[in-house]
């Protein structure tokens, strides 16, 4: 078993931390953010998501797995140290924020005196590997005995846990020149994994940085590609909805991802894209990429497109209208509202003169934070009390499984955008709902 320190205590570092202790290790929780190391101690899982809360209580309960703000601490007592701090988008940049990484290592690297790896898992842009290793060699006491490589985190919020003890894949990214010890670390520590089967790709760190930037590229473009679709099917009368059955079954095409909706956002993909374009064109590669700018070009369309739709089907103002806001996390199971469409699409149209009452079943706390001036209710029928539309912009199964007449008593008007394609489109038009979705005959 191995002693194992991580960095960064947030969706992805809590839920790398529990589940490395679920696997058996000794594991050292380190963050910057005292609020959240008393939770996490407390066995409290300071954000939502599914199954997280009893691993973590499982392991802490066990001892397996402490929490620490001690940079000191962890030097002294890991042999794996894994980063897992944001990478945000600069403030108006494309480019990636790395200060929080570089601070990672600036802090720990002198306090390294024995040998160690220092694994990477946050997300950044291909070449920051090999500048962190060179400020390795002069940082660490212990010099060529401290090691870097890079392995990315693939992990989707929602299914975070089942995605790091049950992964599609491991990525390893190693310095050539030392490698060994790190490749060697990384099979002990994921020794469970590796004996399910689960590939384990070793490459170069540039490689590996870039496993993790370009899948997150082709990610967004699949559903970029599925949304421009949904345009021209609303031009052109068609249904997106049949037309991704349809193409989905061609496997070379697959049927995941290509749900037509409000795009996508959160803490991962929009900033990602960015920050790999700047990255592109930093390297001098920059026309390699310019197609993610239309990728994001799209994504952005469809919050401006949803907000124009909801104004038309209020007969051309949103002004002292009042517009229910079903959902405000960026995607179902989670409460992480950064970058969401759905709450950026609430705050837009109560620019515009709505008066906007959002409800999301995890994530009303997180948008007031963000939107406070937005009106948040403890339900959907709350929100939808009085409302003259009626939006569901997060496809909670909560919501899939509103029942049309209940919801219909409460509102003024039985209007309904569905701006995920989520609902059952015949069970609301029957109840007497005007139903809009996106891309589909009928999208206003
Ligand atoms: P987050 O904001 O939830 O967590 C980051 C944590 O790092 C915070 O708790 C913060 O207090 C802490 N921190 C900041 N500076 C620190 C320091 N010097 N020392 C110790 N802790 C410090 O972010 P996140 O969503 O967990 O993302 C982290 C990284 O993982 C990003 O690079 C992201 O792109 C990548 N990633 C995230 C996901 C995801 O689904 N969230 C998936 C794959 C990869």
């Amino acid at each position: 078993m191995t002693n194992i320190a991580v960095f960064g205590t947030g969706y992805l570092g809590a839920t790398h931390a529990a589940c490395m202790a679920e696997l058996g290790h000794e594991v050292l929780g380190v963050d910057v953010d005292k609020a959240k190391l008393a939770k996490l101690e407390a066995g409290e899982v300071p954000f939502y998501e599914p199954g997280l809360e009893e691993v973590l209580r499982r392991n802490v309960d066990a001892g397996r797995l402490r929490f620490t703000s001690s940079y000191e601490e962890a030097a002294a007592f890991a042999d794996a140290h894994f980063i897992g701090v944001g990478t945000p988008q600069k403030k108006g940049e494309y480019a990636a924020d790395l200060r929080y990484v570089d601070e990672v290592v600036e802090t720990l690297a002198p306090l390294l005196t024995s040998p160690a790896v220092i694994f990477g898992k946050s997300t950044v842009p291909v070449g920051t590997a090999a500048r962190l290793t060179k400020r390795l060699r002069v940082l660490a006491p212990a010099g060529g005995l401290v090691e870097l490589a890079w392995n990315p985190e693939f992990l989707r919020e929602g299914f975070a846990v089942q995605d790091t003890l049950r992964p599609d894949r491991l990525v390893l990214g190693v310095d050539r020149e030392t490698a060994g010890r790190a490749e060697n670390l990384a099979r002990e520590i994921y020794a469970q994994l590796l004996a399910n089967e689960i590939p384990f790709i070793v490459t170069d760190l540039a490689t590996a940085e870039l496993v993790k930037t370009s899948a997150n590229a082709f990610l967004a473009t699949k559903i970029s590609f599925i949304n421009a679709m949904a345009e021209v099917c609303e031009a052109a009368g068609a249904d997106v909805t049949m037309l991704a059955e349809a193409i989905g079954h061609d496997e070379r095409i697959g049927r995941r991802f290509l749900n037509a909706g409000i795009g996508f956002g959160g803490g991962c993909l929009p900033k990602d894209i960015r920050a790999f374009m700047a990255r592109a064109g930093e390297l001098g590669a920059d026309q390699a990429l310019t197609f993610l700018r239309e990728v994001d070009a799209i994504n952005m369309r469809r919050r401006v497109r949803m907000v124009e739709s909801a104004r038309d089907v209020l007969g051309g103002s949103l002004i002292g209208a009042r517009v229910a806001v079903l959902g405000a996390a960026f995607k179902p199971n989670s409460d992480d509202v950064r970058d969401s469409p759905a709450l950026n699409i609430a705050g837009q149209l109560q620019l515009q003169g709505a008066s906007v009452t959002v409800y999301d079943p995890k994530a009303i706390e997180n948008s007031r934070a963000l939107f406070p001036t937005l009106n948040y209710a403890p339900s959907a029928e709350h929100a939808c009390s009085g409302a003259d539309l009626t939006l569901v912009l997060t496809e909670w199964t909560e919501f899939r499984d509103l029942d049309p007449d209940v919801l219909g008593n409460v509102v003024r008007t039985r209007t309904i955008i569905d701006g995920r394609n989520c609902l059952d489109r015949e069970r609301w038009m029957e109840r007497g709902w005007s139903f809009y979705g996106v891309g589909t005959p009928g999208a206003s």
